[in-house]
C-alpha cells in the first residue's frame, strides 16, 4: 500500500463506538499452522453511539469460517466480510451475541503481531491492534470487556497454556493427546490486553501477599533450561511490587501474575494483563550471560510492565492518541522506581543521555510530534522516545510545579476517578488541578507542541546593590505542520553558587515559587535576588527540571567551578559535559580547529585529576558518566547544520585521546585501586565500581593502545562476567590489528551457544568508526548467529551499524544502500521492525550537502518501492516531507 492512499487517523474525529462488547468468550484450539478461534461476543447498542448503526468489526488478513447470531445462521445478505472486516449492516437494535469462527496460521505469522509462534511456543502481541488478527472484533481501547478464554492444545507441545486472569479450570480431552486450559480475567480490558502463551516452558515461583492481605502466585517462564535465569526478573517482580504498594499505594489485583519470556518479539515487553510478555532479553540474566547494563533495564522493565497494571490497564486509553498517557505515566513510574532502587543522581544523568539522544534527535528532525499526536497513518510508528521518554519529562514537570503532595493526591484521585474507563490526557490533567488548586491550561501545551524549547539565560551581578538578575528567553523551532510555537510553562530549579556554596535566595518576583524553582512560562523573563553577597555562579535547571536546551554563556572556568562546587549533582555533571561540549562543537564544525582540544584536554584531565582521587572511589557510578563524554550524536545535533560526522568522530576521539595521555599513569592507578576480589554482584554500587573501571579501560585503549589492548585481553580472561568481558572487546574494538580480530573470534566461541550475548558481540562490530566495518557487517549478515527473522538479531547489528555515526553516513552513500536494502527487503516479512530500522534516517536533514544528498536519494528509492508496508510507507514520506 502507498501511504498516500492511507487515510489520516484523527484525534478531532473521535466518536465513541456504537456498539459495546460485555463479554468476550474465547475458545481457541492451538494448532501450527491451523488454529481455530471461535469468539461469542456479547453485544449491546452503546448509549452514547448513533441508534441503528452497522456493526462494523475490524479485521486483519483474517479468514471467516462461520458466524451466527444468537445461535443462528446469518443470511448472507446480511454481512459482508473481506480479510480487513466483517459488517452486519443491519444488527438488532438490542443486546445479541455473535459467534464468528476464524482460522489462522500461527507459524507463517512472521510480523510477530497476533498470534505466532516464537521456538515453539504459541504467543500473541495484540497492542497496538493484533487482536483483529486473531479474531474480527471492535478492536479500539475504548471497548472494554470480560474475558473468559479456553485454551486447547498437544500436551507434548503445550505443556503451559496460559491466559489473562486467573485460572478456573484445567483438564484432559478424550484420547489423552490434548488438554485444556480456562482463564477468567474479571478486570474489564480492551482487546490490546488480551494474551495467550502455550508452549514447553520452565519457571520460578515466588509467593507474594499484597499489602491488602491477598495472596498472588508469582511465576516467571522461559525456555526448558533457562529457570536459573529467571531469578533476578522475580527478585525485581517482588521489589517493585512492593514499591507500588508503598509509593503509590497500588496493590495488585488478581490471585496470579505470570511473566513468560519469548525470543521473538518487536518491542521490549509487553503489559497483557496478569500475563506480561517479554523479549527474553529483557528478563534472562546471570552474571556470565547478561551485563550489568542489562541487569539495570531487566529491572526497569520488570518494573515498567508492572506498574502498568495500574497505569495502562486499571485506567487505560480512550484512543490511542491518549498512548502518552499510559506510556510517559508509565515510564516516570519505572524511572522513580529504578532511581530509589539505585542512585537517584546517577538513574536521572543517564535518563537524560538517552532523553537526549533519542528524543532530541526526534524532535529536531522531520519525525518530530507532540507528545499526543493529533493525527497518524499507523500507530505503531508512534510508540517513540517522544511519547514515552518526553511523556515522562512531562510528569516530571507537572510533580515540580504542583508539588510533592499535591502529586501524590492527584495521582489517587486519578487511581480513584478514572479506576475501570478508558481515559484521556484531559482526565488526567483534571485530577492535579483539582489538588492542586492551579491552573493547568497552559502546562498541557507539553503535550500539544512538538520540539525542544532552548532557554537562552544570562545573568548580571549588581554589586552596589547586592542583587543578581536572571534574564531569561525561550524559543522552540518549527517542527513539521506547527511554524509558529508558543512559549511553554518551564519549572527551572535553579541555585545561585557562592564562593562556599549555594547562596540563599531571595526575591520578590512572582515567578519564584519557592524550593529554589522558577516557573518561566513567557517568551522572556528577569528575575531579580537580592541580598547577594558575591557574584554568584547560576546553576540553572537542577536535576535537569525540563526537558530543553540550555544556552548559558558560562567560561571554562565557571563551568569547572560547577563542577567541583555545585550542590546539584546532576548539574555538576552537566556542567563538565558541558564543557567538554563546547569543545566538541568547535572541533566538529571546523576540523583546522582539532589541535584547539589539546587545551581544553588539558584542562578537563587537570579537572579530573583530582576529582579521580578523591571523589571518584567514593561514587564509581557518578564518575563514570562524568568520564563519558557527550554522544556524536548530541555533537551532531548541537552543531545542528552541514554536519560532518568524520569531523565529529575526529574531534571526539582527539579528546578522549589528549585527556588519557594527560592522565597517563593515573588512570592505571585508580583502575587497579577499583579491582574488587569479590564475586560478582548485579548491585548497583558493584556495577558502578565496574563502570568506571571499564570506561578508565576505554580512555586507556585510546591513549595508549598496546597497554590498552594488553588490559583488554587480560580482562577478557580473567572475567567471570559479561560486563567486564564485553567492556573488554568494546575496547578492543578501538584499536585496529590482529589482536582485535583474535579476541572477536575468541568471544564468538565462548559465546556460540548465546544469541543475546551474541547480540552484544554483533553490535560492538557494527559500532566500529572504521571504513571496513561495513564489510563486516555484510559478512555478519552470513553468521549462523545472525538471522533476518529475530527482531533482536536486526537491532543488533543492522541497529547497531544505523547508530554508527560515521559508518552509517559513509560519504560514498553505502551505508545509505545497506539500510535501504534490508528495510525493503524486512519489510516483507517484519513491517514493525523495518519501519524502525527506516527511521535511522531521521537525521539526514542536517548533515552536509554531499551526504544529504545521498541519503535523499535512497530514502526516495525505499518511498518508491511498490507494496510497501503501511508502517515503512509512512516513515518514508515523513522523513522525506
Ligand atoms: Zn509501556
Amino acid at each position: 500500500m502507498r501511504s498516500d492512499d492511507t487515510p489520516l487517523i484523527r484525534l478531532e474525529d473521535y466518536r465513541p463506538s456504537d456498539w459495546l462488547i460485555d463479554t468476550v468468550d474465547l475458545d481457541i484450539s492451538l494448532h501450527p499452522t491451523k488454529t481455530r478461534i471461535r469468539s461469542q461476543l456479547a453485544l449491546r447498542p452503546n448509549p452514547a453511539g448513533r441508534p441503528g448503526a452497522p456493526l462494523v468489526l475490524d479485521g486483519d488478513e483474517l479468514k471467516l469460517v462461520a458466524i451466527r447470531l444468537d445461535g443462528l445462521l446469518i443470511d448472507e445478505a446480511a454481512y459482508s466480510v473481506t480479510p480487513q472486516q466483517l459488517t452486519l449492516h443491519a444488527p438488532p437494535t438490542r443486546r445479541f451475541t455473535l459467534m464468528i469462527d476464524t482460522e489462522v496460521d500461527p507459524s507463517a505469522n512472521t510480523k510477530l503481531m497476533g498470534l505466532y509462534l516464537s521456538s515453539h511456543v504459541y504467543c500473541t502481541q495484540c497492542e497496538a491492534d493484533g487482536f483483529r488478527r486473531i479474531s474480527y472484533f471492535l478492536d479500539r481501547p475504548d471497548v472494554m470487556s470480560v474475558y473468559t478464554v479456553r485454551l486447547e492444545a498437544r500436551k507434548l507441545i503445550a505443556p503451559v497454556l496460559l491466559s489473562n486472569g486467573n485460572r478456573v479450570a484445567a483438564g484432559e480431552l478424550p484420547g489423552g493427546e490434548r488438554h485444556f486450559a480456562i482463564w477468567h480475567d474479571p478486570h474489564p480490558k480492551p482487546a490490546y490486553l488480551f494474551a495467550l502463551v502455550g508452549g514447553a516452558l520452565d519457571h520460578v515461583r515466588q509467593s507474594y501477599v499484597t499489602a491488602e492481605g491477598r495472596s498472588v502466585e508469582l511465576a516467571v517462564y522461559v525456555e526448558p533450561g533457562k529457570a536459573d535465569r529467571a531469578g533476578w526478573a522475580m527478585d525485581c517482580l517482588v521489589r517493585c511490587m512492593r514499591w507500588d504498594e508503598r509509593v503509590f499505594g497500588r496493590n495488585y489485583d488478581l490471585d496470579v501474575f505470570n511473566i513468560v519470556a519469548v525470543s521473538d518479539f518487536n518491542m521490549g515487553a509487553m503489559e497483557n494483563k496478569g500475563l506480561n510478555i517479554f523479549n527474553d532479553k529483557y528478563v534472562l540474566a546471570d552474571p556470565q550471560t547478561a551485563t550489568d547494563g542489562d541487569y539495570a533495564s531487566i529491572e526497569a522493565i520488570i518494573a515498567h510492565e508492572y506498574f502498568h497494571n495500574w497505569t495502562g490497564n486499571r485506567i487505560t486509553c480512550r484512543d490511542w492518541f491518549q498512548l502518552c498517557l499510559k506510556e510517559g505515566l508509565t515510564v516516570f513510574r519505572d524511572q522513580e522506581f529504578s532511581a530509589d532502587e539505585r542512585s537517584r543522581p546517577v538513574k536521572r544523568i543517564a535518563d537524560v543521555r538517552t532523553l537526549r539522544t533519542t528524543q532530541f534527535s526526534e524532535d529536531a528532525g522531520p519525525l518530530a510530534h507532540p507528545v499526543r499526536p493529533r493525527a497518524y497513518k499507523e500507530i505503531n510508528n508512534f510508540y517513540t522516545p517522544t511519547v514515552y521518554e518526553k511523556g515522562a519529562e512531562v510528569i516530571r514537570m507537572l510533580k515540580l510545579l504542583v508539588g510533592e503532595a499535591a502529586f501524590r493526591a492527584g495521582m489517587d484521585l486519578y487511581f480513584e476517578r478514572c479506576d475501570g474507563t478508558a481515559a484521556t490526557i484531559e482526565d488526567f490533567l483534571g485530577c492535579f488541578a483539582e489538588t492542586s488548586g492551579h491552573d493547568l491550561t497552559h502546562f498541557a501545551r507539553w503535550y500539544e507542541q512538538a520540539g525542544t524549547p532552548t532557554i537562552v539565560a544570562s545573568g548580571r551581578y549588581d554589586a552596589a546593590a547586592r542583587s543578581y538578575t536572571l534574564d531569561l528567553a525561550q524559543k522552540t523551532a518549527p517542527t513539521p505542520g506547527q511554524p509558529e510555537k508558543q512559549p511553554v510553562v518551564l519549572p527551572v530549579a535553579l541555585g545561585l553558587v557562592g564562593g562556599s556554596g549555594d547562596l540563599p535566595l531571595a526575591t520578590t518576583s512572582e515567578a519564584y515559587a519557592g524550593n529554589g524553582i522558577v516557573i518561566f512560562d513567557q517568551p522572556s523573563l528577569s528575575v531579580t535576588f537580592t541580598d547577594v553577597a558575591e557574584p554568584p555562579i547560576p546553576s540553572l535547571l537542577r536535576g535537569f527540571s525540563a526537558p530543553v536546551r540550555l544556552e548559558l554563556d558560562l567560561d571554562e572556568a565557571a563551568l569547572l567551578r560547577l563542577f567541583s562546587a555545585d550542590s546539584d549533582p546532576f548539574n555538576r555533571w552537566q556542567a563538565w559535559q558541558t564543557v567538554a561540549m563546547r569543545a566538541l562543537v568547535e572541533a566538529g564544525r571546523d576540523p583546522g580547529r582539532l589541535d584547539a582540544l589539546v587545551t581544553t584536554g588539558q584542562a578537563l584531565a587537570t579537572g579530573l585529576r583530582g576529582f579521580l582521587t578523591t571523589q571518584a572511589p567514593s561514587d564509581p557510578a557518578f564518575a563514570a558518566q562524568v568520564l563519558r563524554l557527550p554522544a556524536l550524536g548530541d555533537v551532531a545535533r548541537e552543531i545542528g547544520r552541514d554536519v560532518d560526522p568524520d569531523a565529529i568522530q575526529a574531534a571526539h576521539r582527539r579528546l578522549s585521546t589528549e585527556i588519557g595521555h594527560r592522565l597517563g599513569p593515573d588512570l592505571l592507578d585508580l583502575r587497579e585501586r577499583l579491582a574488587s576480589a569479590a564475586r560478582y554482584s548485579p548491585d548497583a554500587a558493584s556495577a558502578g565500581r565496574r563502570a568506571l573501571r571499564n570506561e578508565l579501560l576505554g580512555l586507556i585503549a585510546l591513549s595508549a593502545p598496546d597497554s590498552g589492548a594488553q588490559l583488554a585481553e587480560a580482562q577478557f580472561a580473567a572475567g567471570d562476567n559479561l560486563t567486564d568481558r564485553l567492556a573488554a572487546l568494546a575496547a578492543m574494538t578501538l584499536i585496529p590489528g590482529e589482536a582485535r580480530e583474535a579476541l572477536i573470534a575468541r568471544f564468538a566461541k565462548t559465546y556460540a551457544a548465546e544469541p543475546l550475548v551474541l547480540d552484544k558481540w554483533l553490535m560492538a562490530q557494527a559500532l566500529i568508526p572504521e571504513s571496513g566495518t561495513l564489510d563486516r557487517v555484510r559478512s555478519l549478515m552470513q553468521h549462523p548467529a545472525f538471522s533476518l527473522t529475530n527482531p533482536n538479531r536486526v537491532r543488533a547489528l543492522i541497529g547497531g551499524f544505523a547508530a554508527n555515526l560515521t559508518q552509517f553516513n559513509r560519504t560514498d552513500g553505502e551505508g545509505y544502500a545497506f539500510l535501504a536494502e534490508i528495510v525493503i527487503a524486512l519489510d516483507r516479512t517484519n513491517p514493525q521492525v523495518a519501519s524502525r530500522l527506516l527511521a535511522s534516517f531521521k537525521s539526514w536533514r542536517m548533515l552536509e550537502p554531499r551526504r544529504k544528498a545521498l541519503a535523499e536519494t535512497k530514502l526516495g528509492m525505499v518511498a518508491n518501492t511498490p507494496n510497501l508496508s503501511r508502517d515503512v510507507a509512512d516513515i518514508a514520506e515523513r522523513t522525506l516531507a
